[in-house]
């Protein structure tokens, strides 16, 4: 099984920027020198408050070049779900399988008794497969 390898950083940083965009579901490209390790990420404007998220061409093309000037690659896309599964939805599938990278969500639950999760997902023809999350401290 592929497996993605997140710094104790940009884990932490991650689940911050999601609690903080929360209820509304926070974006970000996830980046670094290898397709295996995130060692950055870049917050993205999400257009939708509530459910669901949406990101500007044109914040997305600012954030991939800002990569490529670091001469790191794209290595994954981030959402969160507040109060919501660490599982791609319908919607999530469809909107993100164009992109060919991996696809990481994060839950935060607020409401509830409960641990944050992460999930990564890769795409491999028209097959999702479930990508094991590694956090290096
Ligand atoms: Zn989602």
């Amino acid at each position: 099984m592929q497996e993605l390898i997140i710094t104790g950083r940009v884990h932490a940083e991650l689940l911050a920027h999601s609690r903080r965009q929360a209820p509304a579901e926070a974006v970000a490209f996830l980046s670094g020198t290898r397709p295996d390790i995130a060692t950055d990420f870049a917050p993205l404007p999400n257009m939708v408050a509530g459910h669901g998220f949406l990101v500007h061409p044109r914040d997305q093309f600012d954030a991939l070049m800002s990569i490529r000037r670091q001469g790191q690659m794209l290595i994954g896309t981030f959402h969160s779900h507040p109060e919501g599964a660490p599982a791609l939805s319908d919607t999530d599938m469809q909107y993100l399988e164009r992109w060919k990278c991996l696809h990481v969500v994060a839950s935060i639950w607020q409401k509830v008794e409960r641990a944050d999760e992460i999930a990564a997902f890769a795409i491999n023809g028209n097959r999702w497969l479930a990508v094991t999350v590694r956090v290096n401290y």
